[in-house]
């Protein structure tokens, strides 16, 4: 009886030994993939990425329209900076694509706080709205976090109030959602298959948006996270000793070339005016001295950003899906 029983547990740990050493082999065999050395470095394409989330997004707000649910996402901009509009803009193309509504309230800059107040809670509470969105900052007469306290929670699909921000340092992914630029960083990663789990990431940037969400995110997902802001000392060093460089500090080409090293994958968040090359954008990595040193990158433009806007898009959707009870 016993024999049996070791011999089943024998079996049994043999089977898990296998289950470990192919899983082991097989990120042996992405990590050879994605971080090979000697070469160019291979392109994360957000175009790609933004791609199969928008198929997925069609799929899923159709079958929210079959349910009688029209997912629609609520705009809040105050004034017209060109920068917002752009990005409305942009919103506002990828929910049309597939059937998210979108509805702008574009407000005078000299809006009083109890009127958007108002506003806000009355959307806050309208059942025919899902997502509920605004741009920042806002004039200097408005209390933001107030304001930002009156989104309901289910609605704030860009973490813009506390109580979203709290959950997201709990990790309860099945109550808020993360800040799109922080979950498009995310995704990006797991598209492309790079591993995680007790690998060594830095994080250039603590904003409350990008890098302390992502940071977090990163930290749930068995990473071992390193966060660094412009009061750190030897960023070169803190970069080239990484697996994974994430570049989010609106710097542009801090990161250069001699920072980093064969077999690191380079995630630049940065969207800089290029000051070498006007009109233009640029990231915080100095990308040509890069791709001929790490293995993988993003490209600014073409990378992080467009995936940032599909994920809005999908947000909108989760939260209609979460409140009609529908799963996904
Ligand atoms: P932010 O609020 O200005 O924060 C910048 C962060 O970078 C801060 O934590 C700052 O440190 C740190 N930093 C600044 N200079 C530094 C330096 N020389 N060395 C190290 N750290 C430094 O910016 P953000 O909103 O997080 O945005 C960062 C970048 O991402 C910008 O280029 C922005 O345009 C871009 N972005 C892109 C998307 C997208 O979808 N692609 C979305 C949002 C933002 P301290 O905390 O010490 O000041």
């Amino acid at each position: 009886m016993l024999d049996n029983f070791n011999e089943l547990n024998a079996n049994k740990l043999n089977d898990e030994n296998l289950d470990m050493m192919s899983g082991i082999l097989l990120e042996e065999q992405i990590m050879n993939n994605i971080l090979s050395e000697n070469q160019e470095a291979r392109l994360l394409s957000g175009k790609e990425v933004a791609a199969a989330i928008m198929d997925d997004n069609l799929a899923r707000a159709n079958n929210l329209q079959r349910h009688g649910c029209n997912p629609t996402l609520a705009i809040f901009r105050i004034g017209e900076r060109p920068d917002d509009i752009y990005y409305e803009n942009s919103i506002k193309r990828h929910c049309e694509k597939v059937g998210v509504r979108c509805q702008t309230l574009a407000l005078p800059t000299n809006i009083r706080e109890d009127e958007l107040a108002a506003m806000l809670t009355q959307t806050s509470q309208d059942h025919s709205i899902h997502g509920i969105f605004f741009f920042s900052p806002l004039p200097h007469q408005l209390n933001e976090t107030y304001l930002r306290s009156l989104i309901n929670p289910a609605k704030d699909v860009d973490c813009l109030s506390r109580a979203a921000q709290a959950e997201l340092y709990f990790g309860d992914s099945a109550q808020g959602f993360a800040p799109c630029t922080a979950a498009a960083v995310m995704e990006m990663l797991r598209y492309y298959q790079i591993p995680l789990v007790g690998k060594q990431v830095v994080v250039l940037g603590r904003s409350l948006v990008v890098g302390r969400p992502l940071a977090m995110l990163l930290l749930h997902a068995n990473a071992t996270v390193t966060i660094a802001h412009s009061k750190s000392e030897n960023l070169s060093q803190v970069c080239w000793q990484a697996d994974i460089v994430v570049a989010a500090v609106g710097k542009p080409r801090l990161v250069q070339g001699g920072w980093l090293r064969p077999g690191q994958v380079v995630i630049d968040v940065g969207a800089n005016d290029d000051p070498d090359n006007g009109g233009k954008m640029c990231g915080d990595v100095d990308f040509n001295a890069a791709k001929g040193m790490v293995s993988a990158i993003t490209p600014v433009p073409g990378g992080v950003g467009l995936v940032t806007t599909a994920i809005l898009c999908r947000h909108v959707i989760e939260a209609a899906e979460r409140q009609v009870g529908i799963n996904a």
